[in-house]
């Protein structure tokens, strides 16, 4: 099996409700998401999909809606608005808490689908790290 993975950093803030310790804490990240696809079968140049496309297409999604952002939980709408109130930042929520890996589920679940929905790939895993030392895979 042929996979594609493309790296795509990202700055955002975030906290984790009801965190043991300092991550309950509004807090900042350099994200590094490394989103891999796969096909039924190569194209006609041999590719996957055109590493340019996962750029235009999920690139732009992070860089409207991550970047320079701040993800919070649904249930932390509270703090949300009013950090809009103050900066007219709109919030990314999550249902969930804003782990690394419910950001990467949501990702690979929720936003690939939609993005390569015309697409004749399938994002198969999710690689995201939340500092140079740790991340998560979701497959
Ligand atoms: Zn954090």
């Amino acid at each position: 099996m042929i996979t594609c993975t493309r790296r795509i950093e990202f700055d955002s803030a975030h906290r984790i409700l009801n965190h043991e310790s300092k991550c309950k804490f509004l807090h900042g990240h350099r994200y590094a998401l490394e989103a891999s696809f796969v096909a039924n079968k190569l194209d006609n140049l041999g590719r996957v999909i055109d590493f340019g496309l996962i750029r235009d297409l999920l690139g732009s999604w992070v860089d409207e809606h991550l970047d320079h952002n701040t993800i919070l939980c649904r249930k932390d709408e509270n703090l949300g608005e009013k950090i809009t109130a103050e900066t007219g930042q709109k919030i990314y929520y999550l249902e969930e808490n804003p782990t690394a890996e419910n950001i990467a589920q949501h990702i690979l679940e929720e936003i690939c689908p939609k993005l390569f929905a015309e697409k004749n790939v399938k994002c198969v895993a999710i690689k995201l790290y939340e500092t140079p030392n740790c991340s998560v895979d979701v497959k």
